[in-house]
C-alpha cells in the first residue's frame, strides 16, 4: 500500500550481516527481498554479547529453573547476559510492527531450536525457543514474531505480512483507515469481531489482528494480500 512501511526487527544474519558462530553467511531470499520494503533494524543478539565471529557454538539447555544459554568450548554461562541485553534493547526500540528472526538458533529461534539435558549438548531433548525471542514473545504478544522456516508456509507467510502491514497503520493511528479496508471480508466471515471493532481504539485494534488472520481463510488472505502488500512481496 502507498506510503506505508512497516518496521521490523530482524535477525542480522537474516539481513545479510555475516554474523553467524561459524562465518558462513546465511542466504534467505525471502528476508533479503523484505528487506528492501520494510525499514529494517537489524540485530546479533550473540555479537552484542561480545562473542565475536566466529565464536565457539553456544547450545541451549534445560535446568530446572527453564531454557539456559550456554557455552561448552569456554564453560560460560550465558543467559543472564543474554536477559539483560534482550530486554535493555527491546525497552530502547521505537514502535515497531514485528519481528523476522532466524531459526533453529539458541538465540533468536522462534522454531526448531534443539535443545539438550545437558550443559554440553550431548542428551537431545527436543526443540524449543531461542532465550532472544523468548522475550520477545513476552514483551510483544500482540506482534507477528516469525522466523524464516515458518514463513516457507503460504498461509504463515501471509499472517505475518498482513500483520506487519496493519500493525504500520495502528503505528500511525489510522484504525479507522484499516478499518475500511478490512471491513468486508471482517462482516462476511467474523461479524461479532467487526462490530467490536468499528469502534475499537489502536490498543484494543492491535490485540486483536493477530486473532482475526488467524482465523480468516487463506483465500481472504490472498485477497487482502491484494489490497495491502506490494506486488513483488506477495510473489
Ligand atoms: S541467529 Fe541471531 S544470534 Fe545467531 S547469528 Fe543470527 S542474529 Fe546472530
Amino acid at each position: 500500500m502507498k506510503g506505508l512501511k512497516p518496521r521490523i526487527v530482524m535477525s542480522a544474519c537474516l539481513a545479510g550481516d555475516n554474523v553467524r558462530y561459524d562465518g558462513v553467511p546465511v542466504r534467505d531470499d525471502f528476508s533479503l527481498k523484505l528487506s528492501t520494503f520494510v525499514e529494517v533494524i537489524k540485530v546479533c543478539p550473540e555479537v552484542e554479547l561480545g562473542l565475536g565471529v566466529p565464536r565457539d557454538k553456544v547450545i541451549l539447555y534445560h535446568s530446572e529453573e527453564g531454557p539456559r544459554l550456554f557455552q561448552p568450548a569456554t564453560d560460560r554461562e550465558l543467559t543472564e547476559d543474554m536477559l539483560s541485553f534482550a530486554r535493555n534493547f527491546l525497552k530502547s526500540l521505537p514502535p515497531v510492527d514485528g519481528f523476522l528472526l532466524k531459526s533453529k538458533s539458541p538465540s533468536c529461534g522462534v522454531s526448531r531450536t534443539k535443545t539438550y539435558r545437558d550443559k554440553e549438548g550431548r542428551l537431545f531433548r527436543g526443540f524449543g525457543k531461542g532465550i532472544f525471542a523468548l522475550e520477545v514473545l513476552k514483551r510483544f504478544p500482540h506482534l507477528p514474531v516469525e522466523d524464516e522456516l515458518r514463513l516457507v508456509n503460504r498461509r504463515k507467510k501471509l499472517e505475518f505480512l498482513l500483520g506487519i502491514y496493519m500493525f504500520s497503520f495502528l503505528r500511525e493511528k489510522e484504525p479507522k483507515k484499516l478499518h475500511s479496508l478490512i471491513q468486508e471480508p471482517l462482516s462476511l466471515f467474523l461479524p461479532g469481531t467487526e462490530r467490536r471493532l468499528r469502534k475499537a481504539n489502536v490498543e484494543e485494534y492491535g490485540l486483536f489482528i493477530k486473532k482475526i488472520l488467524k482465523k480468516l481463510p487463506v483465500g481472504v488472505l490472498e485477497t487482502l494480500g491484494e489490497k495491502f502488500l506490494p506486488e513483488k512481496l506477495r510473489a
